[in-house]
């Protein structure tokens, strides 16, 4: 795997592997790379493409009092998993490098960043898309994958992507979970044992949820009912939510899919998860 840690020498094994007719792909992280992670680049290969991921901690998605200081940064594994999944090049810029003296350039979309996590974390999808876009700018794919595990995330950048005409195919990977359930997350090792077990709490909340809906059930009892069990394993819940699967509107309009989605604290830990509630 080629590693590139400035710009020009990025764009240059670019521009020579689409003039030999390879397609690129990219798959953007933050690192401490997971099962999850590696999921996206195996759906990025393909025959004839070269697999760009990058590894950029955004502090531009970070709020005042979140963990970008403490976010886990994992070089040397990250290295090891990309080479061994068969990614070709490892975008790895430095944070100058990204958003040099005098930058002052913010993409925002409104709409469906504005609920959610985009209310319980004020800035954050303005950083999401400025660095999407500048990733996009940089590498010029012609598709990028994403983890369904960030589900507002994943309609921010199809929304952006549509609106600024970015010759990109977007493709959500399904989130990749351990055994009893917990969806991978880089930010899981925050846990104490204690609380990882308690963990499982959230996909159990949103699976019963979602089976009470799909069945008929009322769904602010429902959400209530998740909400009530989050809470009584130890979580504080910032949302639990039923929307429009495509819009993120809290008002689903009859016949489109249905998407729950949940973000709670476990002690200092923030966690995030979602869930289909019509399948097929
Ligand atoms: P991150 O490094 O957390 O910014 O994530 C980078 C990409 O990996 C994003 O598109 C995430 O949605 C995706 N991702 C993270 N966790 C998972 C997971 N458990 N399953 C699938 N994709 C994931």
């Amino acid at each position: 795997m080629e590693i590139y840690r400035e710009l020009a020498g990025l764009r240059a094994a670019l521009e020579a592997a689409r003039a030999s007719g390879r397609e690129v792909a990219l798959v953007p992280t933050m690192g401490a790379l997971h099962a999850g992670h590696i999921a996206l680049v195996e759906a990025a290969r393909r025959p004839g493409t070269t697999v760009v991921a990058s590894i950029f901690v955004n502090p531009r998605q970070f709020g005042a009092g979140e963990d970008l200081s403490r976010y886990p940064r994992k070089e040397t594994s990250d290295i090891a998993m990309l080479t061994e999944a068969g990614c070709d090049l490892l975008w790895l810029p430095p944070v100058e490098q990204m958003y040099p003296d005098g930058f002052a350039t913010i993409v925002s979309v409104s709409g469906v960043s504005e609920g959610l996590d985009g209310a319980a974390r004020p800035g954050h999808f303005d950083g999401v898309a400025t660095v999407v876009a500048k990733l996009f700018n940089q590498v010029r794919p012609t598709r990028a994958f994403f983890g369904e595990k960030d589900f507002q995330q994943l309609a921010v950048v199809r929304r952006m992507v549509t609106d600024l005409d970015v010759e990109v195919e977007i493709t959500g990977v399904p989130t990749q979970r351990e055994d009893d359930g917990l969806a991978l997350s880089s930010r899981n090792v925050y846990l104490s044992p204690e609380e990882r077990q308690r963990a499982v709490a959230l996909p159990r909340a949103l699976g019963i949820a979602a089976r009470a809906i799909r069945g008929g059930s009322d769904s602010a009892k429902a959400l209530d009912d998740a909400t009530a069990a989050l809470t009584a394993a130890g979580f504080e819940v910032d949302y639990v939510a039923l929307v429009d699967a495509e819009t993120l509107s809290p008002q689903p309009t009859p016949g489109r899919r249905r998407q729950l989605l949940a973000a709670a604290r476990l002690g200092k830990t923030r966690l995030i998860d979602n869930l289909a509630v019509d399948l097929g």
